[in-house]
């Protein structure tokens, strides 16, 4: 059996002034073929896992592609198509295959291609052919559309969140195309799509009424005649039609059980539905609790500047307000390669006067004064070697300073932003997080895996930004409706 391994991922925050371009891939990570293998075998990814599924079952690997980029804006169209074009080629050159193994985002929105996953899926399969098996794998942040469902034989999403369980996924779908191939199981696929959104907030798997769901999804599982079951949260910061959460069912050549196992689980969800709201402290009650906790290091979730949901990464809204109350003792990571240009003038050891942070846009906050040492200057390269969410192993925030200020304040100035995965961001930069007062972390639950260990407490802000907590603060334009909570009345029955 030789099947072909593809991958194109891309969170795209569709509120991101900055547009996603081809360089943004290449620069993340960009591979074909041999080189792909090399990149991702044993990786805690879902491609890893595609590789370890294939090579467990013996199943050949043909050749492929897999690029992806950090959570940003918009992918412009110009990169969309050239990454299309290089992936359909990667595919045609592997031909003849009997099978197709993908891994998506399901969130990706390109200038033109708003579904850009469906696109892809679509384009695919229109080179393939309609009965060639198709098994894809999504991020839980997956907007899923009826495209991607038309166009795949079978959508595997990932089942924690944080996302610690990708190679698993990745291994589940190889294993069931090779099922497929084998002629021992036929796939069909039904999508539930109830009208709701579920908070960022709510969205951590590991409490509360999200954590029910994955019990949900559980049970499910467990169904006779089900192969496989998926619970998408979805990305609010995707302005497109399919946003919002949905439900996928895959069941063994029964299309009515795979109907009324994706119905089940979002009727259950729908149910909760208020539990996915939420109400958060705003920027300066959060850092009034920071500050008055005695469980140091507190980590303080900045929820509007989510990187990993593709912010900014430079928003100085907990920074202006931890310098107002008087704190000491905090770490604040911004991008701000200008201010790393003059901490490089300046040099190491030496005191710097720097305006930092706020100048992507004007939805973060606006530049802060700050005055310190240059402590550290770094290339900014990191390895990470355990499993973290996003199962990069690593990365490259670019040329890096460490400032450090009288109120013993330490600033972390990138010139690429990076989300907050991995704590060798900071171990790589000599900084001992577990020595703070106050950990600003920009994220929302993807960073819990590499912070809880470390953190007295996890508070989250409730700040401003284009990953803000409210979905009633953006103005969207492409969304379907009604959508709860953004319509209260929204009605859900299911169809069967
Ligand atoms: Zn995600």
């Amino acid at each position: 059996m030789r099947v072909a391994l593809l991958g194109f991922l891309h969170e795209s925050n569709t509120f991101h002034s900055v547009p996603t371009g081809y360089s943004d891939f290449a620069r993340a990570s960009l591979t074909c073929n041999a080189a792909m293998l090399a990149r991702w075998r044993g990786a805690h990814h879902e491609l890893g896992g595609m590789i370890a599924g294939c090579e467990e079952t013996g199943m050949e690997i043909a050749g492929g592609m897999a690029t992806f980029a950090l959570p940003s804006g918009t992918v412009t169209e110009e990169a969309y198509e050239q990454l299309a074009k290089e992936l359909l080629q990667a595919l045609q050159q592997s031909l003849p295959v009997d099978g197709i193994l993908v891994a998506l985002h399901g969130a990706t929105v390109s200038e033109k291609h708003r579904d850009a996953d469906g696109e892809v899926l679509r384009r695919i399969r229109s080179m393939v052919g309609a009965t060639l098996p198709i098994v894809a794998t999504l991020d839980l942040h997956a907007n899923i559309s009826r495209a991607m469902a038309q166009h795949s034989t079978a959508m595997i999403a990932y089942r924690t969140n944080p996302h610690l369980d990708q190679f698993d996924r990745g291994r589940e779908a190889a294993l069931l195309l090779h099922k497929t191939l084998s002629g021992e199981v036929r796939p069909v696929q039904y999508l539930a799509t109830p009208p709701m959104i579920i908070q960022l907030s709510r969205q951590y798997t590991g409490e509360g009424a999200a954590q029910r769901l994955y019990q949900d999804l559980d049970a499910v599982l467990q169904w006779p005649g089900v192969l496989s079951a998926s619970i998408a949260m979805g990305f609010y910061y995707a302005d497109v039609e399919e946003m919002g959460a949905a439900f996928v069912a895959v069941t063994d050549g029964d299309a009515e059980l795979a109907q009324q196992a994706a119905d089940w689980l979002a009727t259950r969800a729908w149910q909760q539905r208020s539990q996915f709201t939420a109400d958060l402290p705003d920027a300066r009650h959060a850092v009034q609790s920071a500050m008055q906790s005695p469980r140091k290091p507190v980590v303080l979730m900045d929820i509007g500047d989510n990187i990993g949901g593709g912010s900014p990464a430079d928003s100085t809204i907990l920074l202006r307000e931890l310098l107002a109350q008087n704190a000491t003792n905090a770490l604040v990571v911004l991008y701000d390669p200008d201010s790393v240009q003059q901490c490089l003038q300046a040099g190491i050891r030496n005191t710097v006067s720097l305006m930092v942070g706020a100048k992507t846009d004007t939805l973060h906050g606006t530049p802060v004064a700050i005055e310190g040492r240059v402590r550290t200057l770094s290339d900014g390269i990191f390895i990470e070697k355990q499993i973290r969410h996003g199962g990069w192993g690593g990365g490259d925030q670019g040329i890096t300073a460490v400032v450090e200020t009288a109120e013993q304040h330490t600033i972390v100035l990138t010139s690429q932003r990076m989300a907050p995965m991995s704590l060798e961001q900071l171990l790589s930069l000599g900084i001992h997080p577990e020595w703070k007062g106050i950990l600003v972390v920009k994220g929302v639950n993807a960073p819990r895996a590499a912070y809880a260990p470390i953190a007295g407490e996890v508070l989250l802000a409730g700040t401003a930004g284009i990953t803000c907590d409210d979905p009633a603060q953006f103005h969207y334009q492409h969304r379907r409706k009604p959508l709860f909570p953004l319509e209260a009345d929204a009605q859900f029955t299911v169809t069967a």
